[in-house]
């Protein structure tokens, strides 16, 4: 597959036969289904949105039934940002119903497999995203991150998935899940096209009162000569398997030749990353997922009333694990419980943010598993514990809004690929970047 950079020089009658063997290669592998459908925006250069991210006139769903039918009537500001740029949305990838899951089995659309093996997940809930451009069906995509749903996916798939710093990019037009957590972010097949990609969506943009309203860009400063101080955490990925342990010591040799500083540092024990995340993300999305109502949005069932409407609409329209998600996020917040839970979240993403902070005086950046393993069979997440588990390596940096990018590193002796991440500083994209550059560089995965 070429790439975006390679995809930017491309004459308009190069870029319509590219976009004709293109559906060629999405029909000849409908089975791994990493496309809801591909509707085409226009002449640009095509990029696969998340089905989360509305484009104009066209069907948007977060991968739900409570959503069939409804027509976004506008486009979202990242979309904007593409089309300023001479690329178009080209297809909406499958993904977990409202960004809830780590496989992407909880899509309505049923599940996507991961083009390295067909009885594996693509990781979730970007699997789609991950998918298509893993296996050469996409040039590009975009992804939202809210607890790792970029980079998780983009370990498990092969490809480059990167996070922003909370505020960098807008969410105006995404589908929120979580509205403190989640970000869009670039998924492409390497560090250089994700720069390229986070520069055109990213900026300032006055339709969302978090943006950052920051302009400045990373591509005309990438630089992997920078020598930079990276922290390593041996005691941190103590429990991860023996191929995350792998490619962990293998990118850590590869930082060191290629001139990097390595330094051992530690984080608090990640056990309570998960409450905090849990707790945060279903009370946000409790409040955020109340306005599918079968009044406004999408798909209604006419009940006896209007009281029997709401609740036919909510009981028929949403899957299982989001009913999970809404009851466990209204006792949350529930009088009696707020306090023992809501606050005390919020109290430990405090101390999460200060213990990066405190890592972050003496480095540059630091080197993360992105899951605890290469991605699972299905059915081996069956379980919700084990599934809200398995994000432990992604969740803190959403819970302290840092950006982070997820690059693969090695394949397994089963050929599957094994990601890590780096993480920087909120707003310091630059040197997340060129930290990934040499670092993709030196292991020479592709
Ligand atoms: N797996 C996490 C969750 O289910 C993260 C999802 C995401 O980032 N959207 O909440």
């Amino acid at each position: 597959m070429i790439t975006l950079k390679q995809a930017l020089q491309l004459s308009k009658e190069e870029l319509t036969n590219f976009k004709e063997e293109l559906r060629t290669k999405i029909e000849a592998n409908k089975e791994l289904n990493a496309y809801i459908s591909v509707d085409d925006f226009g002449e640009g250069i095509p990029i696969a949105l998340k089905d989360n991210i509305q484009v104009k006139e066209w069907s948007v769903t977060s991968g739900s039934n409570i959503l069939q039918g409804y027509i976004a009537p506008y486009n979202a500001t990242v979309v904007n940002k593409l089309l300023v740029a001479g690329l178009s949305p080209f297809g909406r990838t499958n993904m977990d119903e409202f960004a809830m899951g780590s496989t992407t089995e909880s899509s309505f659309y049923g599940k996507t497999l991961n083009p390295h093996a067909p009885d594996r997940v693509p990781g979730g809930s970007s699997g789609g995203s991950a998918a298509a451009v893993g296996a050469g069906l996409a040039i590009a995509a975009l992804g939202s991150d809210t607890g790792g749903s970029i980079r998780q996916p983009a370990a498990f798939c092969g490809i480059v998935g990167m996070k922003p710093t909370y505020g960098r990019v807008s969410r105006y037009g995404l589908g929120s899940y979580a509205s403190s957590l989640d970000q869009i972010g670039p998924m492409t097949q390497n560090v250089e096209d994700a720069a390229i990609l986070y520069d055109i969506i990213s900026g300032s943009d006055e339709k969302d009162s978090t943006n950052a309203q920051l302009d400045d860009k990373v591509t005309p400063n990438l630089n992997s000569d920078r020598k930079l101080k990276i922290a390593v955490l041996p005691h941190y990925i103590e429990n991860a398997s023996e191929d995350v342990k792998n490619a962990y010591k293998l990118a850590t040799e590869a930082l060191k030749v290629a001139g990097h500083e390595i330094v051992e540092k530690e984080l608090m024990d990640a056990k309570y990353d998960i409450s905090a995340y849990y707790i945060t993300a279903t009370a946000e999305a409790t409040t955020n997922l109340a306005r599918y109502d079968g009044i406004r949005y999408g798909n209604r069932v006419e009940g006896k009333n209007l009281e029997d409407t709401f609740v036919q609409t909510r009981s028929q329209g949403f899957g299982d694990e989001v009913k999970r998600r809404i009851l466990l996020g209204n006792f949350v917040l529930s009088s009696g419980y707020y306090e023992a839970y809501y606050v005390k979240a919020q109290k430990t993403r405090h101390l999460i943010k200060e213990e990066y902070e405190r890592i972050f005086e003496d480095v540059d950046l630091i080197l993360s598993p992105v899951a605890p393993s290469v991605a699972p069979k299905f059915g081996e997440l069956a379980n919700p514990i084990d599934m809200y588990l398995s994000d432990i390596y992604t969740i803190s940096v959403n819970l302290a809004g840092l950006p982070a990018l997820s690059l693969p590193i090695m394949k397994n002796s089963e050929g599957m690929p094994v990601g890590l991440q780096l993480i920087a500083k909120p707003y310091n994209e630059q040197t997340l970047f060129d930290g990934a550059l040499s670092l993709e560089k030196e292991v020479n995965y592709n």
